[in-house]
């Protein structure tokens, strides 16, 4: 099979061209079409050889995800689900609003984390994405919407962390002045925490805003519903290193579940690990009900009074919208419903 050239660093790109006799300034040109024009096709990069363009056909491909399906919702998000070389099955979700376009980019197929109000947690993590299907989820959606992308969170199928070096490649590619050049706060990794791999993120050059997945506030409960959970103090103080090194300030995710993590005793205690990193924010995220799902979303005037307590106290507090509810594209809801597809398909045809 030939391999995707997006998973090819510049240093490895010279060497090859070296061995077939080209000069180092033809990668940065093959670059320039595939990171600044966005090409995606070697026929096209006009400014290069036959015979070049001939080798790095027979060598390499750019695209190995393909468009399965492609769902709007009524709020204007769009849900594309991607088909991959080997027959499996990505999530990305495209949301527009008033001054920018987001990009919501798995990093997994599945997830072994396990958080139980996650749908994707079902599915177990069938493999790590390659670099090259992180860089290509972006790619083919800007091709659709044919409107520029301004921002990439990370916060679809998977835990980025666990991918770690084809997430730290695809960040090196997203955020450099020589790839796509987003800037380190355009982009946003969404993380169930894992300490040791968080200090790393923060050493390494291209470090973006991060987001801690906390939703609970003591370590007992976040053991219950998040089985993959590393202790809250250990979790604070790698995202006070983050802080110290990046200098962008920490946001704190927390999903609101009825009846299990909104009373009095849950603010107070958020409120004390909040207020341990100075410039601290919450993101409170009232939980997207699915099919099977044994969770419940609080009403408005709990949402309202879980913000307002925050806002009292200083700290910068907003309330997630949730778009794509219609498509399930909404947070926790992604990639159950085509692999279930998937499999349901393979099961009839054993059958028969
Ligand atoms: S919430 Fe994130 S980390 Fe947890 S199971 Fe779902 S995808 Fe994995």
């Amino acid at each position: 099979m030939k391999k995707n050239i997006l998973n090819f660093s510049k240093k490895e790109l010279e060497e090859f061209f070296k061995s077939i006799g080209e000069p180092k300034f033809r990668v940065t040109q093959v670059l320039d079409w595939i990171y600044k024009k966005k090409v995606l096709d070697f026929s096209s990069f006009s400014n290069l050889s036959k015979r070049l363009r001939e080798k790095l056909e027979e060598n390499f491909v750019i695209k190995t995800l393909s468009i399965e399906e492609i769902h709007e919702s009524k709020d204007g998000s769009i849900k594309i689900a991607f088909k991959t070389f080997d027959d499996k099955y990505i999530e990305s979700v495209i949301i527009p609003s008033k001054d920018r376009v987001t990009l919501c980019i798995s990093t997994q197929i599945g997830c072994n984390i396990g958080c139980a109000f996650c749908n994707t947690a079902r599915l177990g993590l069938i493999r790590n994405l390659y670099t090259s299907e992180i860089l290509e989820q972006y790619l083919l959606s800007e091709s659709i919407i044919n409107k520029k992308i301004t921002n990439i969170v990370y916060m679809g199928m998977g835990e980025p962390l666990v991918n770690f070096d084809n997430f730290l490649n695809s960040l090196e590619r997203f955020i450099s002045e020589e790839y796509f050049n987003f800037g380190k706060r355009k982009i946003v990794v969404s993380t169930i925490g894992i300490p040791e791999k968080i200090r790393r993120l923060a050493d390494f050059e291209y470090a973006p805003k991060i987001s801690l997945s906390l939703h609970f506030s003591t370590d007992e409960e976040r053991k219950k519903y998040i089985p993959v959970s590393y202790k809250i103090d250990e979790l604070v103080e790698s995202l006070y290193y983050y802080y110290k090194m990046t200098n962008l300030p920490i946001t704190y995710e927390y999903l609101l579940l009825n009846g299990i993590n909104t009373s009095q005793q849950h603010m107070e205690k958020l409120y004390q690990i909040v207020s341990l990193i100075p410039k601290s924010k919450i993101n409170l995220i009232p939980f997207n009900e699915f099919e099977g799902s044994s969770f419940s979303t609080p009403d408005v005037e709990e949402i309202e009074r879980f913000k307002e307590f925050f806002k009292e106290r200083g700290i910068f507090t907003s309330v997630r919208t949730s778009y794509g509810r219609d498509i399930s594209a909404a947070c926790g809801n992604l990639g159950f419903s085509l692999l279930k597809r998937d499999l349901v398909k393979r099961d009839l045809k054993r059958k028969s």
